[in-house]
């Protein structure tokens, strides 16, 4: 069980992204953790070693990581899984057969697949709400419920849900709280600090940064939590390789200057293509015109760099998505570079057609990953695309 040291905690957010979880090596001095690239340690006697005896239980880099990012998260405990699903399946595995979950209709298309199809079969129980809705949250919550589980902003409809309303209820009820941060980043919402118990990431997108790994971290402040999740992770193997870690951990030390340019650059084309009539909606926190702007502008610092936005038609928005030159069509979100791409028939293609629309997924809904290029090249790009 990986626990954060004090000090990690003792400076602004900036400065954790850079130094948190992480000792000059003691052999050389190296001021980069090394990659620990191996599988087990020497052991000097029966029983005594230096805190590690098998990687698949703990590894050096893999700590590092793992405390880098429980101290960005304000939590006291990380674990790092090896993609973002290893680690929401471990959360599922807290619970057991007949447990009830309530669950953002608007989820990830990959944490909905594995609730319906995977952990369904295996005994639990889901119910998917709109968690902008207290009131729906409240009525889905029944004897057996165990879990509500969250994402905020949702991914692709950028849909908020009230983190401290739901951290009461949850404490009320005797729920874990579940918070996929993925989209907002410690840098911009903190759940943990809002009542949430555990925040997943999926750390392939914004934490790494680079798009070049998949990995997924659970973070925690509460000790029982943290226990049983060491336990599955020792007890499952999901756990990333260390040189996944090492990038990882490359990727954190930027977090926070990478957000303020993905949010600068998120704000401008936001603003710009709402001006624009070619375009039917945006669909982006930090516009006025989001529903849910004040809530946006109280639980979060900033709205990163995910916006979405309605072409009007299939059409349309397959015109668009292929004829981008800097925006790549691509699934995931979260790199340097920035993607474009159609939740409908890509990462939400797993969700029913009837739910999608329910949420106002419709065929021409066109998702951005705004990357950290001068805005006016990302601007010009998608003012060719969107032709006339
Ligand atoms: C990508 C993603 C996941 C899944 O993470 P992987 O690393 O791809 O397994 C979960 N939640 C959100 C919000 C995501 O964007």
């Amino acid at each position: 069980m990986t626990r954060i040291r004090e000090h990690d905690l003792d400076h602004a957010l900036g400065t954790r992204a850079v130094h948190a979880g992480q000792e000059p090596e003691p052999l050389a001095g190296a001021v980069t953790t090394p990659i620990y690239q191996t599988s087990t340690y020497v052991q000097e006697a029966l029983g005594r070693h230096k805190g590690h005896e098998y990687a698949r239980v703990s590894n050096p880099t893999r700590e590092a990581l793992e405390r880098n990012v429980a101290a960005l998260e304000g939590g006291s405990h990380g674990h790092a899984f090896a993609s973002g699903m290893a680690a929401i399946d471990a959360v599922l595995s807290l619970l057991s057969a007949g447990d009830h979950v309530v669950c953002g209709e608007n989820v990830y298309g990959g944490t909905h697949r594995l609730m319906t199809q995977v952990r369904a079969r295996l005994g639990l129980t889901f119910s998917f709400v709109d968690t902008r809705d207290l009131a729906a949250v409240e009525r889905a919550i029944g004897p057996s419920t165990r879990m509500l589980f969250v994402e905020t902003p949702t991914n692709p409809m950028m849909r908020l849900a009230d983190l401290e309303a739901l951290g009461t209820l949850a404490a009320g009820r005797h729920l874990i709280l579940v918070a996929d941060n993925t989209f907002a980043t410690p840098v911009f919402q903190r759940p943990l600090e809002c009542g949430a118990d555990l925040v997943v990431h999926s750390t392939t997108k914004y934490l790494n940064g680079h798009s070049d790994m998949v990995g997924g971290m659970v973070l925690t402040r509460r000790d029982d939590l943290a226990e049983q999740l060491a336990f599955l992770q020792k007890s499952v193997g999901a756990v990333p390789g260390p040189f996944d870690c090492w990038l990882a951990l490359r990727g954190t030390k930027t977090l926070a200057v990478r957000m303020r340019q993905h949010d600068h650059n998120g704000r401008r084309i936001a603003e710009w293509l709402a001006a624009d009539p070619r375009v039917q909606a945006v669909f982006y926190p930090g516009l006025p015109s989001h529903p849910q702007h004040e809530l946006a502008c109280r639980q979060m610092s900033g709205f990163g760099g995910m916006v979405s936005f309605e072409a009007g038609s299939l059409e349309r928005a397959r015109r668009i998505v292929e004829r981008t030159r800097l925006f790549a069509l691509a699934e995931s979100l979260g790199g340097v570079e920035s993607l474009i791409g159609h939740p409908a028939t890509m990462t939400h293609a797993a969700v029913p057609r009837a739910m999608r629309e329910a949420m106002g997924l419709t065929d021409g809904v066109v998702r951005l990953s705004v990357g950290i290029e001068d805005p006016d090249d990302l601007v010009a790009d998608l003012d060719r695309a969107l032709g006339d």
